[in-house]
């Protein structure tokens, strides 16, 4: 893998030789020197895809050669991609596999459903005249993605932005930028032609700014926290450019009594412990019914119990590290925070050892005796740890559910169909699994409401967001 940004069709140091180092976060181990960008890159990289959509719009059958060849080269290449995704951010090997083939679906989805992008003659003449309607490039697109999926949020992004024929500059997270050298290494290898997919990292406000005032670019498609979600909202707002926003969740997961608690304690382990808890729509706060908690609880201890932690590539590992020290310290602040105010360590160490010299492993913990007042309730955790409330009635469970400022993922665990209609409709949240643990799919549209941010990924809606609805009145 060539490591380095990508303008232009060309491989490139940063204009002025900085570099910034990529560490393994479960050893320790330098992975590699990576060029540290800017502003000038960020505009030269602009440039190259203002250049690159000048008089050329790719046909539709061409978008679609470079989705599936994407696609079959990501599978093709999957253990060495699954590997660098473990290396740079720590998660089991397994999960690595299964982000290789997440991100490879999004583009085949995406190659499958281009035949949207068709004309389309409206059904009504009006006014004297045929009106067609169609789906332009909306121009060059800033894609800014975090660490916590290096490869599969980027592949979100860039199979809808090269599917609606834009070019676009990627911004992965300086934590993780080898995946993405990877992805845009296909790229170049099938021939993308040059400035359609560009790639900078390394000082992110500088890039980000950039991407937000020059006048080529139309969209950014930004995906991680609210607090920069929000900043980087305010500043494209003034040049009237589309904002789409992937940004934090705390997604309620709820156990009522006529759940199958075997299942749900399934779903809650699948969906909690992924990336050590460090995805955006991990069950978050756990709600069950105070009847059925007890059982629940009982169910939930030994998986958790048995859950290892270790590094990613080796197979028998269920957990890697936390990303950072950062990420291991506000866990255990939450952790901390809901003892001291009363809740009970079920499961984890007693005091969790701060990691030396990386291997920030946060042990899976399960607490229960949760109460409103506590951080772990408020804000998004990010880390391995289940914490467990009671409620008494559903009217109650919907209402602390929706008590967040969140509504990006929920879970409902029920046996009853017609409590499951009406909990759903009431719950604002983009993504409701039932009786499942499952997050987003290629297929199906994703995103969040209220500070969970707006705009879709995946299905016809992704790749909508990409293009701009040209109306023809045309007078025969
Ligand atoms: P983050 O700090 O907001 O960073 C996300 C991306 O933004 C990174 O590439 C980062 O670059 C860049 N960035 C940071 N400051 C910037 C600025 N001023 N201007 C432009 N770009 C800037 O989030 P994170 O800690 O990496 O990711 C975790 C968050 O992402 C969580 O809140 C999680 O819930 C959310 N998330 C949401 C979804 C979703 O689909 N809704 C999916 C995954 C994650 P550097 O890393 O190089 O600083």
């Amino acid at each position: 893998m060539t490591v380095g940004g990508y303008i232009n069709g060309q491989w490139i140091e940063a204009n002025d030789r900085d570099r910034f180092e990529v560490v393994n976060p479960a050893i320790g181990e330098l992975l590699a020197q990576v060029p540290f960008m800017g502003a000038e890159e960020a505009t030269l990289a602009i440039e190259s895809g203002r250049a690159a959509m000048d008089g050329f719009v790719p046909d539709l059958q061409t978008r679609k050669q470079w989705l599936n060849g994407i696609a079959e080269h990501l599978l093709a290449g999957s253990e060495s991609l699954a590997q660098t995704i473990t290396q740079e951010q720590g998660k089991p090997i397994k999960e690595s596999r299964a982000e290789v083939e997440y991100a490879a679906s999004f583009f085949f989805d995406v190659a499958q459903r281009l035949a949207i992008l068709n004309p389309k003659e409206l059904p009504q003449p009006a006014r004297g005249c045929t009106w067609t309607v169609h789906h332009r490039p909306a121009g060059v697109v800033g894609l800014i993605t975090p660490w916590n999926f290096p490869l599969a949020m980027l592949a979100k992004k860039l199979a809808s932005a090269l599917g609606a024929g834009c070019a676009s500059v990627l911004k992965p997270s300086e934590l993780t930028p080898l995946s993405a050298m990877a992805l845009v290494g296909i790229c170049d290898h099938l021939g993308v032609p040059r400035g359609f997919v560009n790639l900078v990292f390394g000082d992110a406000k500088a890039i980000g700014e950039v991407l937000c005032t020059h006048p080529a670019v139309r969209i950014i498609s930004f995906t991680g926290s609210t607090q920069v979600g929000k900043l980087l909202a305010t500043q494209a707002g003034p040049h009237v450019k589309r904002v789409a926003l992937e940004l934090g969740g705390s997604a309620p997961f709820i156990v009522f009594d006529d759940a199958d608690l075997d299942l749900s304690a399934e779903a809650l382990i699948q969906s909690k412990f992924r990336a050590a808890g460090q995805t955006c729509v991990c069950a978050d706060r756990i709600l069950v019914d105070a009847r059925v908690h007890d059982a629940f609880v009982a169910k939930v201890r030994p998986r958790v119990a048995a859950l290892r932690c270790g590094n990613g590539m080796q197979e028998a590992a269920d957990l890697g590290p936390l990303i950072n020290l950062e990420g291991w310290n506000k866990v255990d602040r939450h952790v901390r925070d809901a003892l001291r105010h009363g809740a009970t360590r079920v499961v984890g160490d007693e005091v969790p050892q701060p990691p030396i010299d990386s291997a920030t492993f946060y042990p899976p913990t399960l607490l229960t005796g949760i109460t409103k007042e506590m951080m772990i309730c408020r804000e998004e955790t990010f880390g391995p740890v289940l914490a467990v409330r009671r409620f008494e009635t559903e009217a109650e469970a919907v209402h602390i559910a929706n008590e967040t400022e969140y509504g990006l993922a929920a879970y409902i665990m029920s046996g009853n169909e017609s409590r499951v209609v009406r909990v759903t409709a009431k719950l604002v949240f983009g993504h409701v699994a039932v009786n499942s643990g499952t997050g987003p799919a290629a297929h199906a549209p994703f995103g969040g409401m209220k500070h969970s941010g707006y705009g879709r990924e995946g299905g016809d809606e992704g790749l909508l967001e990409f293009t701009e609805p040209q109306v023809v009145a045309l007078r025969r």
